[in-house]
């Protein structure tokens, strides 16, 4: 199969590409959703896995592999370089992980829901003085914890490489403390990890229930904060919600400054959309994605950021292979699994009602037959929404619209599409009536 992904992945890049990074590569196996690919050199190795990773995976999937990540070995060293930063529970452990090279400040999109987090973060990147310790950052998964992390190694790096600066998840913490005290190697443990200028804890929800690890991990951030060393660490809840963690740790960790990341918006999802889209211009050059289809995904995916990731390198993949503009059918039809499991939802009367109620007229005024303008108007907006922010098909939307002809569903959806270009009365309803049913 591997012989295939090769095949597959000379038709995406073009054989100039495929023979300087793919045609090098040979699968060695695939554990546990890794699959490990020998490179000739680290080199290579990691341009791959930056540039190319997301496609193998892509095109491995499609082979009926199930694999979420990529290792490169080389010279039968294991290095992984690509989709995940952390391993699950890789034997490279003991070498300390490097920041991903995508995980950065200048990646890293900027919206309310994450203000005050990146705010924090930049201010710790800088370097200075420790004004707030630890610092403590949470929320929901895959809203940008981790990024923000290694975004903050990587600007220590620059800006104080004379620090020295670890990064660990949770995870790696409690590897490392069972290996330490198995291998009799408890000094150098203490040793490794006091020695650290700034210490970068990644998902300490881990810690639940591991009353010995912990201990050693307050032990630990006791030495640190005491010699003024920055400590920041993640959660995917509030200290307080950790289950099993002991008081004192849960009350030193809100000693710091505490800060979520709050569920993206629209206008969030949609940044980073465009974003990423630019970092794909040279992955698949002259690979179009029609700009509707962009609002489509940062409207219908709003759980969290990874999938939102996944599902426009999923278009991207498509668009590479059908060698035409992804549309916003042909990206339904792709993503039906994952628009299916992240669906709001929201019904079509709760989007009639809503609109009923926004143009102050009667709902079965609005679903009756009468044509004049100050109900079809208001009547072809709520179709239109109804295509939006619903997976109902067009003869769906007809029914609860009293029609059997679906047609009319699609003239209106087309008629709002177009005013919503010209017409910034009719931009502006539909931003209102968005926000107000999408919370
Ligand atoms: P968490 O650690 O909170 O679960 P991650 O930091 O791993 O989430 O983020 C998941 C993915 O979403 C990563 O690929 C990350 O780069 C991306 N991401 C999350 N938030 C943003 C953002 N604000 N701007 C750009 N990319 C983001
Ligand atoms: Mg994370």
């Amino acid at each position: 199969e591997w012989e295939q992904v090769k095949a597959d992945m000379r038709a995406a890049i073009g054989a100039g590409n495929f023979k300087s990074w793919i045609e090098p590569l040979s699968l060695v196996n695939t554990t546990e959703g890794v699959a490990r690919l020998a490179a000739p050199n680290p080199f290579v190795g990691d341009y791959v896995g930056k540039t190319y990773g997301d496609q193998i995976i892509y095109h491995l999937n499609r082979q009926g592999m199930s694999v979420q990540r990529l290792a490169f070995e080389i010279d039968g060293a294991a290095n992984t370089a690509a989709a995940k930063p952390a391993a699950k529970k890789p034997k490279s452990l003991t070498a300390d992980a490097q920041p991903d090279q995508r995980f950065t400040f200048d990646s890293f999109v900027v919206g309310k829901p994450n203000e005050l987090a990146h705010a924090a973060a930049k201010r710790v990147a800088e370097g200075g003085p420790t004004t707030f310790n630890p610092l403590f950052l949470y929320g929901g998964v895959g809203l940008g914890k981790t990024h923000l992390m290694h975004a903050i190694a990587h600007e220590l790096g620059e800006k104080r490489p004379d620090l020295n600066v670890l990064y660990i998840s949770a995870d790696q913490f409690i590897y490392r403390f069972i290996s330490a005290l198995r291998d009799r190697k408890m000094m150098d443990f203490k040793q490794h990890f006091r020695s650290v200028d700034v210490l970068i804890v990644d998902d300490i929800q881990f810690l639940e229930g591991k009353e010995s690890t912990q201990e050693e991990f307050f032990h630990t951030f006791n030495a640190l904060v005491d010699q003024n060393k920055q400590l920041i660490i993640s959660a995917d809840r509030a200290p307080g919600e950790i289950r099993d963690l002991s008081e004192r740790i849960k009350s030193r960790l809100q000693c710091g400054l505490v800060v979520d990341l709050h569920p993206t918006d629209y206008e969030l999802r949609l940044g980073i959309l465009h974003a990423k889209q630019e970092t794909y211009v040279n992955v698949y050059p002259g690979v179009e994605i029609a700009t509707g289809v962009l609002e489509f995904l940062a409207h219908r995916i709003s759980s969290n950021v990874r999938v939102l990731e996944g599902a426009l390198n999923r278009l991207y993949a498509l668009a590479s292979l059908v060698g035409r503009t992804v549309t916003v059918e042909m990206a339904q039809d792709c993503l039906s699994d994952i628009l299916r499991a992240s669906d709001r939802k929201l019904t079509i009367e709760e989007i009639q009602r809503k609109v009923s109620e926004h143009y102050d007229i009667r709902l079965s005024d609005m679903l009756g037959p009468k044509r004049t303008r100050s109900l079809a108007r208001p009547r072809q907006v709520a179709m239109w929404l109804c295509k939006q922010l619903t997976s109902r098909s067009l003869p769906e939307i007809g029914r609860k619209f009293g029609k059997r002809d679906h047609t009319t569903i699609m003239h209106g959806v087309r008629k709002i599409d177009e005013l919503r270009q010209s017409d910034s009365q009719i931009a502006d309803d539909l931003e209102l009536l968005r926000r107000a049913l999408e919370d």
